[in-house]
């Protein structure tokens, strides 16, 4: 992965035109950044992303001091606090995905109903107290949703999604949106069975060690 501004601004660009593609935005809704030394790269505010280039990436440093050619994303106080509360995020994606967001109107979080919640860090994925869109009240109630976890539901709204770098928070969004779909077909035949603390526990355990070498591989 190229570590160059030039590199990430093209990467983030391509991050967010991946992200209608993948349906998870429509238009101008949701965005994306990415962590570039101590500063952040993100999508500009009201322009779908087809329509940018990279040079429109705006980019902003810890105290929302913004450069470039556009205003930064509305929500850009939401980016700033993911990457300052949790140092193991390198890229964000927030989006309005469909079924994300349709549970997230329920305000409902989502529980333990299949193994894969454990993805995103835990036993289930916390929905955010509503607060109004581009505010630091939303903004502190998802970094407090996203504690222990790397993705959340934010009420009558959508979700976010963080990862190690674009790639990762991309390919993790779209994991996440698809576990939202079936959370939400299930739904329609009732309320699930709960896979149970032990049961979670241990799917957690595997998931500690899933895509890494052997230890008794390591020389
Ligand atoms: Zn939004």
């Amino acid at each position: 992965m190229s570590v160059t501004e030039t590199g990430l601004r093209d990467e983030l660009l391509a991050t967010a035109i991946a992200m209608g593609e993948a349906g998870l935005n429509v238009g101008t809704s949701g965005n994306a950044s990415v962590r570039w030394n101590k500063r952040i790269l993100i999508t500009p505010s009201g322009i779908a992303a087809t329509a940018c280039t990279a040079a429109d990436m705006a980019e902003l440093d810890s105290s929302g001091t913004s450069r470039g050619p556009l205003a930064p994303s509305s929500e850009w106080q939401l980016h700033r606090d993911i990457y300052a509360a949790f140092p193991q995020a390198g890229a964000i994606v927030h989006a309005h995905a469909p079924f994300a967001t349709a549970l997230a109107c329920q305000r409902r979080g989502i529980p333990a109903f299949h193994y894969m919640i454990a993805r995103f860090g835990g036993t289930d994925v916390r929905c955010a107290p509503y607060a109004t869109f581009g505010t630091q009240a939303l903004s502190d109630r998802v970094v407090d949703a996203l504690t222990g976890r790397s993705a959340c539901l934010l009420s009558n709204h959508g979700m976010v999604v963080y990862g190690r770098d674009l790639a990762h928070a991309l390919a993790q969004a779209i994991e996440f949106e698809t576990l939202c779909e079936q959370y939400w077909r299930t739904l329609q035949l009732g309320e699930p069975v709960l896979l149970s603390a032990a049961e979670m526990a241990d799917v957690i355990e595997r998931f500690r060690w899933y895509g890494r070498p052997r230890a008794d591989a390591r020389s």
